[in-house]
């Protein structure tokens, strides 16, 4: 029988969901709602199918931690053997208390202050992926003061023809990311002369979910290009980033398998010394978790009938943000006749919709759970509407474990105070 929902370990039974061997019914009487649930074995199945299609080779499968930061979610990935890549000091953080490797960060994003680049070289992170020849002078002076040599790969955007791939947003001349491919060649002759910098490698990332390996080969196909031509000035690179990028099923994508995405990009690099390294992060975590939310009330229209949910775009912020979809399913099957909701939260927005037009046969007080929303979703919500943030719940096996409280009212307002 096929897997009918997008996160594997997720299954019906007796009519109740259950996330491995957990029901969502009782997480929610434990912990409230709205809660956030990951699956550890989803989670690890995740990045074993990374390590699994780069065995045999030189590869670092490095977690995007921006698309899920939660300490439990990282120490997952880290006793697994995972690197990480972030794109602030707060992420290097995060990573470091969750028992990350430093000696396995790479550090991604155009904006890096002062400040964060001391604690990336401080905690002797394993590179620094330099998106602007403005930054690379920056970092030499840091580093300088240190007395330290910082490694650096410049991100580099190959460019890829947005017209046979027109759903890239990244890897396009015109965008903020990255250093333009026709300048690359310079910078890193700068870069080699800069005395406090050791060239370590490259980087490049040209979008997020990414159905078709096609495009990742092309770009692919350009760095190496450019590897070759770096050595041939006498700059050798040890290692070569392809980023993240690998998208997954939310409603009826078809998404390859990892080892098929990986497989035209290993094949570019057939025979090569380079190490690989890898940022997946919807791919790994998006599937893996769910947004559980409760019925607050169900109100009926003449044009259309609301589900209004404890949940919201503060939560969620997928659907308002860019119309992302959703699946939406009941926790327990219920024998009332199924009608067409809007899912709609709380907060005073017309925008502030989960899903539109979706088919439940539900009641008042009844359990949702919105699936794919381990990735992007905690990580950008929000207080609005002085709403705290959601629990987060990893479940392993038949144990539920909180990593995240929810946070109370006063929390929310702790640092500020009314004029004197
Ligand atoms: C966001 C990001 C990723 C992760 O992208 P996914 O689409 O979630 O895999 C990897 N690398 C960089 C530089 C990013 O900005």
């Amino acid at each position: 029988m096929s897997q009918p929902y997008p996160t594997p370990t997720l299954r019906a039974i007796d009519g109740a969901l259950m996330l491995e061997n957990v029901a969502l019914q009782e997480i929610a009487a434990r912990c409230g709602t709205p809660t956030y649930v990951y699956s550890r074995a989803a989670l690890t199945s995740a990045f074993e199918a990374y390590q699994r299609a780069l065995a045999g080779r030189r590869a670092l499968v490095c977690y995007a931690v921006k698309a899920n930061s939660n300490l439990g979610v990282l120490s997952v990935f880290a006793r697994l053997g995972a690197g990480f890549d972030i794109v602030s000091g707060g992420e290097l953080a995060r990573v470091l208390a969750a028992g990350g490797d430093a000696g396995k960060v790479v550090f991604s994003g155009v904006g890096k202050s002062r400040a964060e680049m001391r604690r990336a070289i401080e905690a002797g992170i394993r590179c620094f992926n330099v998106e602007s020849a403005a930054e690379l002078e920056r970092l030499d002076e840091v580093a300088g003061q240190l007395g330290r040599k910082a490694p650096i790969a410049l991100r580099v955007n190959p460019d890829v023809d947005p017209k046979t791939h027109p759903y890239i947003s990244t890897g396009l001349k015109s965008n903020k990311f990255g250093v333009a491919f026709d300048d690359a060649f310079a910078l890193y002759r700068r870069a080699s002369q800069l005395p406090n910098l050791r060239v370590s490698g490259v980087a490049c990332h040209i979008g997020s979910q990414l159905l078709d390996p096609a495009p990742m080969a092309e770009a692919a196909q350009k760095v190496l290009g450019l590897v070759d031509k770096l050595a041939a000035e006498g700059i050798a690179l040890d290692h070569i980033d392809l980023g993240g990028g690998l998208g997954i099923r939310y409603r009826d994508e078809n998404p390859p398998a990892v080892a098929d995405y990986l497989a035209p990009l290993l094949a570019v690099f057939a025979g090569r010394r380079e190490e690989l390294c890898f940022e997946p992060g919807r791919s790994l975590v998006g599937n893996a978790g769910l947004l559980l939310t409760r019925i607050e009330y169900l109100k009926p229209g003449a044009d259309r009938n609301f589900a209004i949910v404890d949940a919201a775009m503060n939560d969620l912020a997928r659907p308002a943000l860019y119309d992302a979809y959703h699946e939406v399913v009941a926790v327990r099957a219920r024998d009332v006749p199924a009608r067409r909701y809007e899912i709609v939260g709380p907060i005073c927005e017309s925008g502030d919709f989960l899903a539109h037009d979706r088919s439940l046969a539900v009641a008042d007080g009844d359990l949702l759970a919105i699936l794919s929303a381990g990735a992007y979703g905690m990580t950008m919500s929000s207080n609005y509407n002085t709403r705290g943030r959601a629990a987060e719940v990893i479940v392993d096996g038949d144990r539920i474990h909180l990593v995240r409280e929810r946070e109370t009212v006063d929390s929310l307002y702790a640092l500020e105070k009314p004029l004197a």
